[in-house]
Protein backbone atom coordinates (compact mmCIF):
# COMPACT_ATOMS: atom_id res chain seq x y z
CA UNK A 1 0.00 0.00 0.00
CA UNK A 2 1.76 3.42 -0.61
CA UNK A 3 -1.18 5.66 0.75
CA UNK A 4 -3.34 5.61 3.96
CA UNK A 5 -6.03 7.70 5.07
CA UNK A 6 -7.63 8.07 8.43
CA UNK A 7 -10.29 9.71 9.98
CA UNK A 8 -12.18 9.73 12.99
CA UNK A 9 -15.99 9.27 13.08
CA UNK A 10 -19.03 9.35 15.18
CA UNK A 11 -18.62 11.17 18.70
CA UNK A 12 -15.40 12.45 19.45
CA UNK A 13 -13.31 10.38 22.66
CA UNK A 14 -10.12 11.13 24.42
CA UNK A 15 -6.99 9.59 23.19
CA UNK A 16 -8.39 9.75 19.31
CA UNK A 17 -5.78 12.25 18.55
CA UNK A 18 -2.74 9.91 19.80
CA UNK A 19 -4.02 7.09 17.53
CA UNK A 20 -3.99 9.61 14.22
CA UNK A 21 -0.42 10.55 15.59
CA UNK A 22 0.43 6.90 15.52
CA UNK A 23 -1.52 6.06 12.32
CA UNK A 24 0.60 9.13 10.87
CA UNK A 25 3.91 8.46 12.28
CA UNK A 26 4.09 4.37 11.94
CA UNK A 27 2.94 5.42 8.05
CA UNK A 28 6.00 8.12 7.47
CA UNK A 29 8.81 6.03 9.29
CA UNK A 30 7.28 3.33 6.51
CA UNK A 31 7.38 5.63 3.32
CA UNK A 32 3.81 5.42 2.78
CA UNK A 33 2.07 8.36 2.16
CA UNK A 34 -0.63 9.45 4.70
CA UNK A 35 -3.63 11.81 4.51
CA UNK A 36 -5.98 13.37 7.62
CA UNK A 37 -9.44 13.05 6.53
CA UNK A 38 -11.61 16.20 8.10
CA UNK A 39 -14.93 15.58 9.31
CA UNK A 40 -15.06 12.02 9.16
CA UNK A 41 -17.06 9.83 6.42
CA UNK A 42 -18.44 13.64 5.41
CA UNK A 43 -14.94 15.15 4.52
CA UNK A 44 -13.97 11.47 2.82
CA UNK A 45 -17.38 12.51 0.34
CA UNK A 46 -15.98 16.11 0.01
CA UNK A 47 -13.04 15.63 -0.24
CA UNK A 48 -11.62 17.17 2.60
CA UNK A 49 -8.15 15.74 2.48
CA UNK A 50 -4.92 16.81 4.21
CA UNK A 51 -1.67 15.52 3.49
CA UNK A 52 0.37 14.78 6.86
CA UNK A 53 4.28 15.60 7.36
CA UNK A 54 6.04 14.86 10.31
CA UNK A 55 5.25 17.86 11.97
CA UNK A 56 1.56 17.66 11.32
CA UNK A 57 0.47 15.34 14.17
CA UNK A 58 3.09 17.38 16.59
CA UNK A 59 1.89 18.24 20.50
CA UNK A 60 -1.30 16.64 19.83
CA UNK A 61 -0.61 13.35 21.93
CA UNK A 62 -1.61 15.09 25.53
CA UNK A 63 -4.87 17.13 23.61
CA UNK A 64 -8.65 15.54 23.82
CA UNK A 65 -10.71 15.73 21.03
CA UNK A 66 -9.79 15.00 17.90
CA UNK A 67 -7.69 17.66 15.48
CA UNK A 68 -9.46 15.81 12.52
CA UNK A 69 -12.72 16.64 13.90
CA UNK A 70 -15.96 14.21 13.70
CA UNK A 71 -19.33 14.34 11.77
CA UNK A 72 -22.18 12.68 11.76
CA UNK A 73 -22.95 11.31 7.92
CA UNK A 74 -25.95 9.30 7.86
CA UNK A 75 -25.93 9.66 4.28
CA UNK A 76 -23.01 7.07 4.39
CA UNK A 77 -25.34 4.28 4.06
CA UNK A 78 -25.86 5.34 0.52
CA UNK A 79 -24.14 3.26 -1.99
CA UNK A 80 -24.14 5.98 -4.08
CA UNK A 81 -22.60 8.35 -1.58
CA UNK A 82 -19.58 6.09 -0.82
CA UNK A 83 -18.61 5.56 -4.31
CA UNK A 84 -18.51 9.03 -4.54
CA UNK A 85 -16.53 9.21 -1.56
CA UNK A 86 -14.06 6.44 -3.59
CA UNK A 87 -13.86 8.72 -6.16
CA UNK A 88 -12.53 11.31 -4.15
CA UNK A 89 -9.93 8.59 -2.96
CA UNK A 90 -8.92 7.90 -6.15
CA UNK A 91 -7.72 11.44 -7.22
CA UNK A 92 -5.22 11.57 -4.49
CA UNK A 93 -4.42 8.36 -5.11
CA UNK A 94 -5.48 7.24 -1.09
CA UNK A 95 -5.67 3.49 -0.97
CA UNK A 96 -6.60 2.63 1.67
CA UNK A 97 -8.35 3.85 5.39
CA UNK A 98 -8.53 3.82 9.20
CA UNK A 99 -11.26 4.83 11.02
CA UNK A 100 -11.33 5.46 14.06
CA UNK A 101 -14.70 5.35 16.05
CA UNK A 102 -17.65 3.75 17.20
CA UNK A 103 -19.78 0.41 15.76
CA UNK A 104 -21.50 2.80 13.58
CA UNK A 105 -18.51 4.40 12.02
CA UNK A 106 -17.56 0.26 11.75
CA UNK A 107 -20.38 -0.11 9.42
CA UNK A 108 -19.14 2.41 7.35
CA UNK A 109 -15.70 0.51 7.28
CA UNK A 110 -17.04 -2.27 6.29
CA UNK A 111 -19.27 -1.31 3.76
CA UNK A 112 -16.50 0.38 1.90
CA UNK A 113 -13.80 -2.61 2.17
CA UNK A 114 -16.58 -4.65 0.30
CA UNK A 115 -16.19 -2.48 -2.31
CA UNK A 116 -12.74 -2.80 -2.63
CA UNK A 117 -10.93 -0.16 -0.44
CA UNK A 118 -9.71 -1.62 2.51
CA UNK A 119 -10.82 -0.35 5.92
CA UNK A 120 -9.52 -1.02 9.18
CA UNK A 121 -11.58 -0.09 12.39
CA UNK A 122 -10.16 1.39 15.85
CA UNK A 123 -12.09 1.82 19.00
CA UNK A 124 -12.77 5.00 19.64
CA UNK A 125 -15.69 5.43 22.12
CA UNK A 126 -16.08 6.46 25.62
CA UNK A 127 -18.55 4.14 26.30
CA UNK A 128 -16.69 1.01 25.94
CA UNK A 129 -19.44 -0.82 24.14
CA UNK A 130 -17.32 -2.79 21.75
CA UNK A 131 -17.37 -6.18 22.11
CA UNK A 132 -13.93 -8.42 21.83
CA UNK A 133 -11.72 -5.59 23.11
CA UNK A 134 -10.85 -4.88 26.35
CA UNK A 135 -11.10 -1.63 26.25
CA UNK A 136 -11.72 1.20 23.65
CA UNK A 137 -9.42 4.50 23.47
CA UNK A 138 -11.65 7.03 25.75
CA UNK A 139 -13.05 5.03 28.28
CA UNK A 140 -10.46 5.38 30.94
CA UNK A 141 -9.98 8.76 30.66
CA UNK A 142 -14.40 9.77 30.97
CA UNK A 143 -14.02 6.76 33.89
CA UNK A 144 -11.95 9.20 35.59
CA UNK A 145 -13.81 11.95 34.75
CA UNK A 146 -16.68 10.44 36.29
CA UNK A 147 -14.88 8.99 39.44
CA UNK A 148 -13.38 12.67 39.93
CA UNK A 149 -17.01 14.27 39.80
CA UNK A 150 -18.34 11.87 42.03
CA UNK A 151 -15.85 12.55 44.34
CA UNK A 152 -16.62 15.85 44.45
CA UNK A 153 -20.28 15.03 44.90
CA UNK A 154 -19.37 13.05 48.26
CA UNK A 155 -17.86 16.20 49.51
CA UNK A 156 -21.21 17.97 48.95
CA UNK A 157 -23.55 14.74 49.76
CA UNK A 158 -21.83 13.96 52.85
CA UNK A 159 -21.72 17.86 54.06
CA UNK A 160 -25.31 18.13 53.57
CA UNK A 161 -26.58 13.85 54.25
CA UNK A 162 -28.32 14.03 50.70
CA UNK A 163 -28.58 11.47 48.35
CA UNK A 164 -27.06 11.85 45.17
CA UNK A 165 -28.15 10.57 41.95
CA UNK A 166 -25.36 10.76 38.86
CA UNK A 167 -26.41 10.09 34.94
CA UNK A 168 -23.22 9.00 33.50
CA UNK A 169 -22.95 8.08 29.24
CA UNK A 170 -22.13 4.13 27.82
CA UNK A 171 -25.31 4.45 25.72
CA UNK A 172 -26.84 1.01 26.34
CA UNK A 173 -23.17 -0.39 27.84
CA UNK A 174 -22.80 -0.05 31.91
CA UNK A 175 -19.10 -0.21 32.07
CA UNK A 176 -18.87 3.79 32.66
CA UNK A 177 -21.32 3.26 35.58
CA UNK A 178 -20.48 -0.30 37.02
CA UNK A 179 -16.45 0.80 36.86
CA UNK A 180 -16.80 4.56 38.52
CA UNK A 181 -20.06 3.10 40.94
CA UNK A 182 -16.73 0.55 42.37
CA UNK A 183 -14.03 3.53 42.61
CA UNK A 184 -16.34 6.28 43.86
CA UNK A 185 -18.06 3.92 46.91
CA UNK A 186 -21.54 4.05 45.28
CA UNK A 187 -24.67 2.48 47.26
CA UNK A 188 -26.03 1.23 44.11
CA UNK A 189 -25.53 1.22 40.31
CA UNK A 190 -28.32 0.69 37.98
CA UNK A 191 -27.64 0.13 34.25
CA UNK A 192 -29.22 -2.12 31.26
CA UNK A 193 -27.64 -5.24 32.87
CA UNK A 194 -28.97 -4.64 36.15
CA UNK A 195 -32.74 -3.16 35.31
CA UNK A 196 -34.59 -0.62 36.27
CA UNK A 197 -36.80 -1.07 39.75
CA UNK A 198 -37.73 2.07 41.28
CA UNK A 199 -39.13 0.72 44.14
CA UNK A 200 -36.01 -1.52 45.20
CA UNK A 201 -33.89 1.41 44.59
CA UNK A 202 -36.31 3.23 47.30
CA UNK A 203 -36.21 0.67 49.28
CA UNK A 204 -32.37 -0.20 49.64
CA UNK A 205 -32.35 3.57 50.02
CA UNK A 206 -34.77 3.72 52.62
CA UNK A 207 -32.22 0.35 53.92
CA UNK A 208 -29.39 2.58 53.86
CA UNK A 209 -30.96 5.53 55.81
CA UNK A 210 -32.67 3.50 59.02
CA UNK A 211 -28.90 2.08 59.57
CA UNK A 212 -27.79 5.73 60.28
CA UNK A 213 -25.70 6.23 57.08
CA UNK A 214 -25.12 9.82 56.79
CA UNK A 215 -25.35 9.80 52.61
CA UNK A 216 -25.75 7.50 49.44
CA UNK A 217 -24.40 7.64 46.01
CA UNK A 218 -26.71 6.17 43.03
CA UNK A 219 -24.83 6.10 39.73
CA UNK A 220 -26.63 5.27 36.57
CA UNK A 221 -26.44 4.78 33.37
CA UNK A 222 -28.20 7.61 30.42
CA UNK A 223 -31.39 6.70 28.60
CA UNK A 224 -32.77 4.86 31.73
CA UNK A 225 -35.01 7.17 33.53
CA UNK A 226 -35.42 10.44 33.76
CA UNK A 227 -32.91 10.99 37.24
CA UNK A 228 -34.57 14.24 38.06
CA UNK A 229 -38.09 12.76 38.38
CA UNK A 230 -36.34 9.90 40.01
CA UNK A 231 -34.82 12.00 42.45
CA UNK A 232 -38.37 13.40 43.40
CA UNK A 233 -39.57 10.09 44.12
CA UNK A 234 -36.54 8.88 46.47
CA UNK A 235 -37.21 12.35 48.46
CA UNK A 236 -40.75 11.38 49.11
CA UNK A 237 -40.46 7.87 49.67
CA UNK A 238 -37.45 8.24 51.78
CA UNK A 239 -37.57 11.36 53.18
CA UNK A 240 -33.78 11.02 52.37
CA UNK A 241 -32.62 14.86 50.51
CA UNK A 242 -31.94 14.07 47.09
CA UNK A 243 -30.71 16.00 44.29
CA UNK A 244 -29.88 14.62 40.32
CA UNK A 245 -26.89 15.24 38.42
CA UNK A 246 -26.36 14.78 34.57
CA UNK A 247 -22.92 15.10 33.89
CA UNK A 248 -22.74 15.23 30.19
CA UNK A 249 -20.81 16.02 27.61
CA UNK A 250 -18.02 16.52 30.40
CA UNK A 251 -17.20 13.29 30.23
CA UNK A 252 -16.05 13.21 26.43
CA UNK A 253 -13.49 16.01 26.76
CA UNK A 254 -10.01 16.32 28.46
CA UNK A 255 -6.49 15.35 27.87
CA UNK A 256 -6.41 11.53 27.75
CA UNK A 257 -4.92 9.47 30.29
CA UNK A 258 -1.92 7.45 29.95
CA UNK A 259 -4.09 4.59 29.46
CA UNK A 260 -5.59 5.45 26.68
CA UNK A 261 -2.32 7.19 24.86
CA UNK A 262 -0.58 4.19 25.29
CA UNK A 263 -4.18 1.92 23.58
CA UNK A 264 -4.33 4.41 21.37
CA UNK A 265 -0.61 4.31 19.78
CA UNK A 266 0.09 0.64 19.98
CA UNK A 267 -3.60 0.41 18.10
CA UNK A 268 -2.78 2.71 15.20
CA UNK A 269 0.19 1.45 14.87
CA UNK A 270 -1.66 -1.76 14.65
CA UNK A 271 -4.03 -0.83 11.99
CA UNK A 272 -1.36 0.25 9.69
CA UNK A 273 0.88 -2.90 9.81
CA UNK A 274 -2.94 -4.82 9.25
CA UNK A 275 -3.40 -2.48 5.80
CA UNK A 276 0.42 -3.25 5.06
CA UNK A 277 -0.43 -6.93 5.18
CA UNK A 278 -2.95 -6.18 2.63
CA UNK A 279 -6.02 -6.64 5.18
CA UNK A 280 -9.07 -4.78 5.17
CA UNK A 281 -12.47 -5.16 7.00
CA UNK A 282 -10.72 -6.05 10.44
CA UNK A 283 -10.80 -3.92 13.29
CA UNK A 284 -8.07 -3.83 15.81
CA UNK A 285 -8.67 -5.17 19.45
CA UNK A 286 -7.13 -5.75 22.64
CA UNK A 287 -6.81 -8.64 24.77
CA UNK A 288 -4.83 -8.90 28.06
CA UNK A 289 -1.59 -6.87 27.07
CA UNK A 290 -1.72 -7.56 23.21
CA UNK A 291 -3.01 -6.02 20.54
CA UNK A 292 -4.58 -7.89 17.75
CA UNK A 293 -7.49 -7.95 15.36
CA UNK A 294 -10.94 -9.32 14.30
CA UNK A 295 -13.31 -9.31 11.72
CA UNK A 296 -15.71 -6.45 11.90
CA UNK A 297 -18.33 -8.49 11.06
CA UNK A 298 -17.78 -10.82 14.06
CA UNK A 299 -17.84 -8.05 16.37
CA UNK A 300 -21.80 -7.59 14.87
CA UNK A 301 -22.90 -10.75 16.03
CA UNK A 302 -22.49 -10.00 19.86
CA UNK A 303 -23.01 -7.27 22.52
CA UNK A 304 -20.80 -5.72 25.37
CA UNK A 305 -21.00 -7.92 28.74
CA UNK A 306 -19.95 -6.35 31.56
CA UNK A 307 -18.87 -9.27 33.52
CA UNK A 308 -21.55 -10.13 36.81
CA UNK A 309 -18.43 -10.38 38.74
CA UNK A 310 -18.20 -6.65 38.67
CA UNK A 311 -22.34 -6.23 39.84
CA UNK A 312 -21.87 -8.88 42.63
CA UNK A 313 -18.41 -6.73 44.13
CA UNK A 314 -20.62 -3.47 44.46
CA UNK A 315 -23.58 -5.66 46.42
CA UNK A 316 -20.24 -6.68 48.63
CA UNK A 317 -19.10 -3.33 49.40
CA UNK A 318 -22.47 -1.65 50.32
P1 LIG B 1 -20.30 6.54 18.90
O1 LIG B 1 -20.47 5.17 19.45
O2 LIG B 1 -19.28 7.31 19.62
O3 LIG B 1 -21.59 7.31 18.68
P2 LIG B 1 -20.33 5.65 16.18
O4 LIG B 1 -19.24 5.38 15.21
O5 LIG B 1 -21.17 4.47 16.58
O6 LIG B 1 -19.69 6.36 17.42
P3 LIG B 1 -22.46 6.71 14.50
O7 LIG B 1 -23.02 8.09 14.38
O8 LIG B 1 -23.37 5.58 14.75
O9 LIG B 1 -21.30 6.80 15.59
O10 LIG B 1 -21.68 6.37 13.12
C1 LIG B 1 -20.71 7.27 12.63
C2 LIG B 1 -20.83 7.40 11.14
O11 LIG B 1 -20.59 6.13 10.51
C3 LIG B 1 -22.21 7.82 10.63
O12 LIG B 1 -22.45 9.21 10.77
C4 LIG B 1 -22.10 7.39 9.17
O13 LIG B 1 -21.35 8.31 8.41
C5 LIG B 1 -21.31 6.08 9.26
N1 LIG B 1 -22.23 4.92 9.27
C6 LIG B 1 -23.02 4.50 10.27
N2 LIG B 1 -23.76 3.42 9.91
C7 LIG B 1 -23.43 3.17 8.62
C8 LIG B 1 -23.84 2.16 7.67
N3 LIG B 1 -24.75 1.24 7.96
N4 LIG B 1 -23.25 2.19 6.45
C9 LIG B 1 -22.34 3.12 6.14
N5 LIG B 1 -21.92 4.09 6.99
C10 LIG B 1 -22.45 4.11 8.20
Amino acid sequence: VKSIGVLTSGGDAPGMNAAVRAVARTCLNKGIDVYGVMLGFKGLHEGQFYKFNRHSTRNIINVGGTMLKSARFPEFADPKIREEAIEQMKKIGLEALVVIGGDGSYHGALELTKMGVNCIGIPGTIDNDIPDTDYTIGFDTALNTIVDALDKLRDTSGSHQRCTILEVMGRTCGDLAVNAGLAAGAEIIVTNHTGFDEQKIIEQLRLSKASDKKHAIVVITEHITDVHELAKHVEEATGFETRANVLGHMQRGGRPSARDRVLASRMGIKAVELLEEGKGGLCVVQHGEEIESEPILTLFEHKRQVPQGMYDDVLKLR
